[in-house]
C-alpha cells in the first residue's frame, strides 16, 4: 500500500475515498478511528492517511491532482470582481491596472 494523501479531517478523507471508488480505485483510510477518538492526537501524527494499492497509485494521484485543481478553480475570483492593490491594499476594479488610491500599477 502507498499513502497518497493525509487529512486532518476524517470527513474530507471519506469524501476523497468515495471519489476514488467512483473511479474504480479502492482505497483505505488508516488511523481514521484514532483521530475520531482522540482528535488531539492527530496533530502528533499524520492525520488520516489515504492509502491505495501500489498498482493504483498513479490513477489515485491523477484523481487527487484533479480534485486539488478543482478546488483552486473555485477559489479564484470571478471575472470582473474587484481585487486589491498589492501596494496599499485598496480596492481595484478588474479593468484597472493602476490603483486609484496610491498610483501603484501592474504595468512594469
Ligand atoms: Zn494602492
Amino acid at each position: 500500500m502507498k499513502t497518497v494523501a493525509n487529512f486532518l479531517r476524517p470527513d474530507e478523507a471519506q469524501l476523497l475515498k468515495m471519489g476514488l471508488a467512483a473511479c474504480g480505485v479502492t482505497s483505505v483510510l488508516q488511523d481514521e478511528n484514532i483521530t475520531q477518538l482522540n482528535p488531539w492526537r492527530m496533530w502528533a501524527m499524520d492525520g488520516v492517511r489515504l492509502q491505495v494499492a501500489d498498482e493504483d497509485l498513479e490513477a489515485a494521484q491523477i484523481f487527487l491532482d484533479q480534485e486539488r485543481r478543482a478546488k483552486v478553480d473555485l477559489k479564484s475570483p470571478a471575472e470582473g470582481e474587484a481585487m486589491n492593490c498589492l501596494s496599499c491594499g485598496g480596492e481595484m476594479a478588474d479593468a484597472q491596472t493602476r490603483c486609484p488610491a496610491c498610483g501603484w500599477s501592474y504595468e512594469v
